[in-house]
């Protein structure tokens, strides 16, 4: 079959059921990057086609992805500990590309727990691991209640018992608290070995304590890895860096430019200050895997799981060639102040909440209920987010914490402007005096009734109906 036509059948089809993470009123999760060079890099990889397992298999995305490592730590302002010095074998920190956040974690995870079983258990036989075993069975992680879903799938497969830390007011874990958790655990015989901490939370943007919390995992001999996914995007610029405060002492750090550094996805960067231990938890030797230069360059393979690897450096060196570091800069700078702007309109809405503090691309917030009945506020803030998206006019996400519904809304594209945020053009749905414009209507749910029956009504406002151009992309299907 010819190409062509392997494009044409049902397309009309398919645009209706693809989600457009693209379009400039998509506010929900954390809106995936996209860029030109993203693209260009993209097609570049898929058409050079190369495996990048070791150093000879690909020796110049080997070469390459050694100096993203280290341009986007300086970038991001690491500390140096993080970055290769030198010899990029006998460097003691480091880092690699990994297959998204959740990769990462994982990562952070089974080299922690490594390092832990082998401080007790000495050197690993893999053809017998039943002293290794009962140390697992004691192992204890601990995140934050408010850490990303993947800290608590990494633990379901690791096989580790999990705590999670309950966040305080302000969404953040606190040292304290984790100090409690893990007294409790060595009471009982048991083993922490790793704690999580989030800088720039899921739900909220929330930045854990970890000035509080580092003290008290070197005491306690746990591996902290920081998540940065989300937060990290923003260290680009110094205005962010007293959120680095205590980044030094940890001892793995992942940050994900897909969140908004306009890599699409995956663009995760994993840093360690301790390459050796990451190294030989994942090394393995097959002769097959041998090549020239074995032992005496940086083989990939041994940075994590995978042994097939994608040049995904390329796109950050697309990205950071064609911005440069000042436009990524006002980049996050513009999603930053865009942010503000619509969260100050919100603010001005009596009917409105905001939950968290916005520092970056994300704000939450909720409606406000007379009463202060929080079950009716949470199934009210539910009902406007549902309302919301079956317009089709704009995406955002519903969120829980700490027993509060909240919407979130996030910012990332390179074509959201003030007039997409406020959705002025179309009559306005957040962030002015109403949610929703006459248009959305169209969708007539029972959200809809229970909006209405709050008195949250509609302007009726025919002139600025939205018209084709706003709703591009968007719109049902008819
Ligand atoms: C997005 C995100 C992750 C997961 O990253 P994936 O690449 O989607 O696996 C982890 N932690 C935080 C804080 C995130 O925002």
């Amino acid at each position: 079959m010819e190409f062509r036509l392997a494009l044409q059948p049902k397309r009309e089809r398919k645009r209706a059921l693809l989600t457009h993470w693209q379009h400039p009123r998509f506010h929900a999760y954390f809106t995936g990057g996209q860029s030109y060079p993203d693209i260009v890099a993209e097609a570049l990889t898929s058409a050079l086609a190369t495996v990048n397992f070791c150093w000879d298999s690909s020796p110049a995305f080997t070469e390459l992805e050694i100096v993203m490592v280290n341009w986007m730590g300086k970038i991001f302002n690491l500390p140096n500990e993080f970055l290769f010095n030198g010899n990029s074998e006998t460097s003691l920190g480091g880092g690699a590309m990994q297959n998204g956040g959740s990769d990462a974690m994982l990562l952070a995870f089974l080299v922690a727990r490594h390092k832990r079983i082998t401080e007790i258990c000495g050197n690993i036989d893999i053809h017998c691991r039943d002293k290794e075993h009962q140390v697992l069975n004691k192992l204890v992680a601990y995140a934050s209640t408010e850490a990303h879903s993947s800290v608590e799938k990494a633990a379901l497969v690791t096989l580790v018992h999990m705590r999670p830390v309950q966040a305080d007011k302000n969404f953040q874990m606190r040292g304290k608290d984790l100090e409690k958790q893990v007294q409790k655990d060595l009471e009982k015989g048991n083993i922490p070995f790793v704690a999580f901490v989030t800088l720039g939370t899921t739900s909220t943007g929330a930045y854990d304590q970890l000035k509080e919390i580092i003290p008290v995992a070197k005491k306690y001999n746990l591996w902290i890895h920081v998540d940065a996914s989300y937060g990290g995007n923003a260290w680009c610029c110094e205005e962010f860096h007293y959120q680095m405060d205590g980044l030094k002492d940890v001892d793995s750090i992942n940050i994900n430019l897909h969140k908004t550094f306009l890599h699409n996805v995956p663009g995760t960067y994993f840093w360690t200050r301790n390459q050796r231990v990451l190294k030989e938890s994942m090394t393995v030797d097959h002769a097959y895997l041998h090549a020239r230069h074995h032992g005496s360059a940086t083989d990939f393979r041994n940075w994590g799981i995978s042994l097939s690897r994608r040049a995904l450096c390329l796109k950050t060196w697309f990205i950071l060639r064609t911005y440069g570091v000042r436009g990524m800069q006002e980049y996050i700078r513009r999603l930053t102040r865009l942010t503000t702007h619509f969260r100050k309109h919100l603010e001005k809405d009596p009917r409105i909440e905001i939950v968290g503090q916005q520092v970056f691309s994300l704000v939450c917030f909720r409606l406000k209920i007379d009463n202060n009945n929080n079950d009716e506020c949470n199934e009210m803030t539910k009902a406007l987010v549902e309302y919301i998206n079956h317009s089709q006019k704009l995406c955002i996400t519903f969120a829980k914490c700490n027993g509060m519904s909240i919407c979130r809304f996030s910012i990332a594209h390179q074509e959201q402007y003030s007039r997409e945020i406020l959705f002025k053009a179309g009559g306005g749905v957040v962030g002015s005096p109403v949610f929703v414009t006459q248009n959305t209507l169209r969708s007539t749910s029972s959200y809809a009734s229970l909006i209405h029956s709050r008195g949250y009504s509609p302007v009726r406002d025919q002139s600025s109906a939205p018209n084709e151009s706003n709703t591009r992309g968007l719109s049902p299907r008819k």
